[in-house]
């Protein structure tokens, strides 16, 4: 009898395949390290392809308060270039999104093993012919490596438990867990994964899915394609006269070495989130607050927007190392299934990552039920994003690019069609939207 998959990491990515696998009757364990709804770095734009994925799941962005987001701005100092964005777009709290997507999958049925970081994941095989029995312990291999056991970054779980992440310790299984735990063996046998969580929690499984985002395993990290890339992020109540300025819109402030996204969420709010090579970071003072002063300087527009803002974080989020452009497809390993930004990391300005990430879980569970291996799911998930990927990593260049950014601006200012192109062909094709669903805006 097969295993049901564990599941490392229950963001966008992890939530849609425990979802889809737990529709289909399986008992998925997710096992996630925060203990509680997270911020994450992301601009919190949601495309259409997103929104109609996520209502495929079950999850409807609009009954959560997101906002409408109907155009799309390029500014480059004081040039502006507006079009209206070619499809329903929204803006939504990643807190609120993967909550949401959290809840409902263990309303479906998956468990959540919240508050628990993995920080080994290894494959059994037989012990050599000449081991004295079957019971004799089982050898770890290494995947790609020389390496014994493959193991991941510590990380501190987050403050605060709300429902959605009750917490499942050992000894204390809920009714549905405890129907997954009778089912399962005591012990790996060969050829299956055993992950270890800080506190040395084992769990067995044939197939993981590798869901971790951003977050790599130390031994299994994704090869960094674009080492410098940093990504921050804060929240702000604008003044009344920004807020009416940014409007329904999301706007792409262009600056030397970097973009910086700004759009509304829900409860009136708006997300700032910038992308920056680390170079252009440190020659900007190296800090937020150095930051935010240098893009002032450079746009009157962003200034006007930041105008009598209110920071609504303690601090901003940051990440570093984000490898745009990566793609899992040589990475397959038997049983393994890498999802969401472990599959595959789009340049942000296309505000694409979640639904790849919703797509790629789902499609993963798909996969897995059809009795398909990890390496033909690498390989079709690769030919789907293969055009998007490309003409995002051109743009990203581009917009990244401080001696072509005028043009850019210049153009799409002449040629508005050309940013709801790139809206357009940035993007994966677009589920239809669940009979009796809005299609979102
Ligand atoms: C600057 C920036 C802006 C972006 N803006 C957008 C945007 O506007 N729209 C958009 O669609 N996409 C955007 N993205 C991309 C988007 O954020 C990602 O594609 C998306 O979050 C991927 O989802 P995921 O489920 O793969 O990973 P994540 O959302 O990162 O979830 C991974 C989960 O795994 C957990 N985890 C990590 N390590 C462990 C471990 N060892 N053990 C247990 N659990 C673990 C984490 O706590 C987390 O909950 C942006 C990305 C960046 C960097």
């Amino acid at each position: 009898m097969r295993r049901d998959p564990l599941i490392i990491g229950a963001g966008p990515a992890g939530t849609a395949a425990a979802i889809t696998l737990a529709r289909a009757g399986c008992c998925p364990i997710m096992i996630e390290r925060a203990s509680g709804p997270t911020d994450k770095v992301c601009g919190d734009f949601l495309s259409i392809d997103a929104i109609r994925r996520a209502q495929a799941l079950g999850v409807d962005p609009a009954s959560l308060g997101a906002a409408p987001i109907r155009y799309v701005r390029l500014i480059h100092r004081e040039r502006v270039a507006q079009a209206a964005l070619p499809f329903p777009a929204m803006g939504l709290s990643r807190r609120g999104f993967d909550a949401a997507l959290l809840r409902h999958a263990q309303s479906v049925g998956a468990i959540l093993r919240g508050g628990q970081t993995v920080r080994q994941l290894a494959r059994e095989v037989a012990p050599p012919a000449a081991a004295p029995s079957a019971n004799a312990a089982l050898a770890r291999v290494p995947l790609a490596t020389s390496r014994l056991a493959t193991t991941f970054p510590a990380t501190a779980p987050v403050a605060g438990a709300p429902e959605a992440f009750a917490v499942l310790r050992a000894g204390r299984l809920d009714p549905a867990a405890a129907t997954c735990q009778a089912n399962a063996p005591p012990a790996a046998a060969p050829g299956q994964w055993t992950a270890r969580t800080a506190d040395q929690t084992a769990f067995s499984a044939d197939t993981v899915f590798l869901a971790t985002g951003k977050h790599d395993l130390r031994d299994l990290p994704r090869p960094r394609t674009d080492r410098g890339a940093v990504g921050m992020k804060m929240y702000f109540a604008l003044a009344p006269d920004a807020a009416r300025m940014l409007g329904d819109a999301i706007e792409l402030t262009l600056f030397p070495g970097g973009y910086a996204g700004m759009q509304p969420v829900e409860n009136g709010q708006a997300v700032l989130c910038i992308a920056i090579q680390r170079q252009a970071l440190l020659r900007h003072g190296g800090t937020w607050a150095t930051l935010l002063v240098r893009i002032q300087q450079h746009s009157r527009r962003f200034s006007a927007l930041l105008a009598g803002a209110r920071a609504l974080l303690a601090r901003p989020l940051a990440i570093a190392g984000v490898p745009y452009g990566y793609r899992s497809d040589a990475l397959a390993a038997p049983g393994l299934f890498r999802l969401g930004d472990q599959a595959a990391v789009i340049p942000s300005l296309t505000g694409d990552g979640m639904a790849i990430a919703l797509h790629s879980g789902a499609s993963a569970a798909e996969a897995w039920l059809a009795g398909a291996d990890s390496t033909a799911y690498h390989r079709a998930l690769a030919r789907t994003l293969r055009r998007q990927m490309r003409l995002a990593g051109l743009l990203h260049h581009a917009c990244m690019t401080g001696s072509v950014q005028a043009a850019i601006t210049q153009a799409a200012a002449l040629f508005p069609a050309l940013l709801h192109q790139a809206a357009n062909r940035t993007r994966l094709a677009s589920p239809q939207a669940p009979s009796g669903q809005p299609t979102g805006a």
